[in-house]
This record gives structure tokens, C-alpha cells and sequence, in this order.
């Protein structure tokens, strides 16, 4: 550690600025949390992070503003023209008149806060980016044909217009860095999480066919696994069908492996833009929670990587709602083996993954214990991450999670994360959602923590 503050960042977004007026949330973040500076969400699109909270905090309006989301700050047209994909500027009233990047950069210069941006890569949460023209054809293709929800990585339009939206926002504001949030995964999670498998378009199998795949076979393996977890959601279908498909065709495997090269070089790509534009800023890659409880996924992400493309890694360790979150993703797993006990299953993975936790009955509800934070820095930093900032969730909504968050909550996770020598934390994932009570329990901990240095 050197002599400087402890890195600490709060998650805000335009939608609380409007709603409690920007120098109300500053002064209350600031007063209560005294934080290095604040986390911008200027572009996005998934409803946690631009929109209220899902429970009512005790500050700002009850409920959803039902927008769409986009660039919550002046966006020049001529970076997007050539893309072939419209303007990402937000359209929604207040909003559209509303540059959430200039107000918060003089509400930060006026405070003495670092200004940082959160993008999160289009995730699959819900968010839809219907106010952006052209939007439809950059959508995924599934195996059967349809397009899907989200836009492909592979397209040759989206890239362009994330590379866009990347120089309008760097060559028109001054801030401090940049969170670039992953949060996908490939065809074979899809098919195992009970969704269609994606994508399939032609710029994928142009990615395929490069890499010596037989395209026909990758997409007949995938409509056959596909069928093959259906059936066994149906209960029709035996533990080990899914890995007779996968022997049959090894192409899923193939095109699994290099639909995530292809995702993760999106990134690669961007770190290395963002360096060009302003080398002096900060580009941190925001890790996303089910690496820590998926193998697959744990197998496909390697953190020397991540660390080599930039200055941080954040992953997701919200302790309270990964509870439920993985006792739904072995309902799911259990499903796709033919039933096989959710107990037995989180015994093999828990194993797999360096985890040390209780038994599922035991978090289902309640949530995990804090040091799962402690751990998951470990499993960062074990796996060749080298600067880790960690996530820790304040009041974030999960379904299934029984109990709201308290104050010994926030101030254990934010413990765990300094005992595991954290190069720093952020306040996730929306001010909108934070019980008041929880941010001065924040503040307490980090003025403890600075104190003890
Ligand atoms: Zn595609």
C-alpha cells in the first residue's frame, strides 16, 4: 500500500442526480462515505444501473421511471455516422436535457472527488436499447434463426459504435477512469441457464470457419444440446445426456471457446483505444459475479489477461445477494444434468472454484457470510489478477434474498475486503438503491480502516 487514501468510488447515476438534485447526492455521498470519488453510469441500458432502485431506500421517488436508458450526456453525432447504428444519446425527458457528465464533473472539481465512468457492456438483465436506430440488426441470431436480445460481439457495427461512443465520451469530458463492465457468457452457458443459444449470425460463423470450425456441425451440436437439456427439464432426460452430445460434437466446445475469445477481445480492444485517446486515465474491467461460481466460466476468463489489458480488475462480490443467486444457478444446473442433487453438485463446483462456504440451505435466503469478499480477492488475485478493486454491494435487490441489508453487513464486507488487501473498493451498484443507514455504516468502516494505515 502506498501513502495515499485508500481507493474508494460510489456508484451514482443521472437518474439520482434528477431525482435528489446533484449537489444533494454529492454532499450525502460525500458527508457519509468520504470517498476518493464517484462512479458515473453516463452510458447504459440495464435497468439496475440507471434506474431506481427495486426497493424503496428511504430517499428519492418510489419505483421504476420505465426509460430505456443510453448516453446520459452530449453525444456527437459524427462519431456514429459511419457505424451505421443511430445516436446512443438518451431520449426520454428529463433526461435528454440533462448532461449527467458535466454536472457531475463540477460537482466532483467543487468537492474534491475523482470523476470515474461505469459502462456495463450490455447485459443480459433486461435492458433494451430501442431508442438506438439500426438497433435490430446488430441483434444476436439464435440456432434457429431469431434474433435475440442482445447485440452480437461480432458485428462489425457494434464494435464500431462501442469504439465511437468510447472516443466521444474521452475527447469531451475530463475524468479520472473508465469501468468497463463484463458480463456475458457464451452458447454453452446459455443452453445450461435454459435459454436459446447465441450467436449464430454470419459474422460469427466468419469467426467460426477462420478458426477451422464446421459450421453446420456447430450449429446442428448446439440444436441438439439444445434439445437435449430441454428434455431433461422435462424429465425425460438422464445425468450424463448432455455429455453425449458434447462427444458427438465437439464443435459446441469449439464455437464456445471461440465466441468467448471473441467477447473478451472486445474489451482488449477498447482498453487499448482508451489508452491511445488519454493514457493518464484509469481503465478498470468490472468481473462479473458468476465467475466465481461457474468453472466453465472461471476456465474461460483468465485473469493474467485481464490484468494485461487493464489497471484493475472489480469483480462482483455483493456477499448477501450471491446467496440466491447461486442457489438459482444450480436449480438450473441440476435441471440440466437430469436432476442431479443441487448438493452434490455445489460440493464439486464449491471445491473446483477454491470456495470455502456453507452448505446451499444455508445461503439460499440469508446470503452468503462477508468473507466470501475475502475469498473472491483471493480467487482474483490466485487466478493472475494483480490490482483488485472489490465490489462490494450496498442493498443490492435479489429475488429470494429474505432480509434487507444492516449496517454490520456493510461494515463486515468492507472488512473482509481490506483484511484480503484489496487495492480498494466501490460502493456498488446504484446510490438509488443504498439505505442511508448503510453508507454512514460504509463511512464508519473505510474512516476505521484509513485510521488504522
Ligand atoms: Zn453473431
Amino acid at each position: 500500500m502506498n501513502d495515499k487514501r485508500w481507493p474508494v468510488l460510489v456508484h451514482l447515476n443521472a437518474t439520482s442526480l434528477i431525482d435528489e438534485g446533484t449537489d444533494t447526492v454529492f454532499d450525502i455521498v460525500q458527508q457519509k462515505v468520504d470517498p476518493t470519488g464517484v462512479l458515473m453510469a453516463a452510458h447504459g441500458f440495464n435497468p439496475e444501473i440507471i434506474d431506481r432502485g427495486r426497493t424503496w431506500p428511504g430517499h428519492g421517488p418510489k419505483g421504476s421511471h420505465g426509460g430505456l436508458g443510453g448516453y446520459y450526456a452530449e453525444a456527437h453525432d459524427h462519431f456514429y455516422r459511419h457505424t451505421g447504428l443511430g445516436s446512443p444519446h438518451v431520449t426520454e425527458s428529463p433526461f435528454a436535457e440533462f448532461d449527467a457528465m458535466a454536472v457531475g464533473a463540477k460537482a466532483a472539481a467543487e468537492r474534491g472527488l475523482e470523476l470515474h465512468v461505469y459502462i456495463l457492456e450490455s447485459a443480459g438483465t433486461g435492458g433494451f436499447q430501442r431508442n438506438v436506430t439500426n438497433w435490430p440488426t446488430v441483434l444476436e441470431v439464435d440456432v434457429d434463426g431469431r434474433r435475440g436480445k442482445l447485440p452480437c460481439v461480432n458485428h462489425p457495427s457494434y464494435r464500431a459504435w462501442k469504439l465511437a461512443l468510447l472516443e466521444d465520451l474521452y475527447t469531451s469530458y475530463e475524468f479520472k477512469g473508465l469501468l468497463w463492465g463484463v458480463e456475458r457468457w457464451g452458447p454453452l452457458h446459455q443452453i445450461i441457464a435454459g435459454e436459446q443459444p447465441a450467436c449464430f449470425c454470419e459474422h460469427c460463423r466468419g469467426v467460426a470457419t477462420a478458426a477451422g470450425l464446421d459450421w453446420l456441425r456447430v450449429r446442428r451440436g448446439y440444436a441438439a444440446l439444445r434439445d437435449s437439456v430441454a428434455a431433461a427439464r422435462a424429465d425425460a432426460g438422464k445425468p450424463g445426456a448432455l455429455l453425449r452430445v458434447l462427444l458427438e460434437y465437439p464443435e459446441v466446445l469449439g464455437w464456445e471457446a471461440r465466441w468467448t475469445e471473441a467477447y473478451l477481445s472486445l474489451h482488449r480492444e477498447l482498453y487499448g483505444a482508451a489508452k491511445w485517446l488519454q493514457p493518464e486515465r484509469s481503465f478498470g474491467l468490472g468481473l462479473w459475479h458468476y465467475y466465481f461460481i461457474n468453472p466453465l466460466l472461471q476456465a474461460e476468463w483468465n485473469m493474467a489477461d485481464f490484468s494485461a489489458a487493464s489497471d484493475y480488475i472489480r469483480p462482483i462480490l455483493y456477499h448477501l445477494p450471491e446467496g440466491p443467486r447461486i442457489k438459482r444457478y444450480l436449480g438450473l444446473l441440476s435441471t440440466a444434468f437430469g436432476g442431479m442433487r443441487e448438493e452434490t453438485i455445489w460440493a464439486f463446483f464449491a471445491e473446483m472454484l477454491g470456495l470455502d462456504l456453507p452448505k446451499p440451505a444455508a445461503f439460499a435466503s440469508a446470503g452468503l457470510p462477508a468473507d466470501y469478499v475475502a475469498q473472491g480477492v483471493n480467487i482474483v488475485r490466485r487466478n493472475g489478477g494483480t490490482r483488485v478493486i472489490a465490489g462490494i454491494g450496498v442493498d443490492v435487490f435479489e429475488n429470494g434474498l429474505a432480509g434487507a441489508m444492516t449496517p454490520e453487513d456493510t461494515e463486515a464486507a468492507i472488512e473482509a475486503a481490506w483484511k484480503a488487501q484489496a487495492d480498494g473498493i466501490t460502493i456498488a451498484r446504484n446510490y438509488a438503491e443504498m439505505q442511508h443507514a448503510n453508507l454512514d455504516a460504509a463511512g464508519r468502516a473505510i474512516k476505521a480502516i484509513r485510521a488504522s494505515r
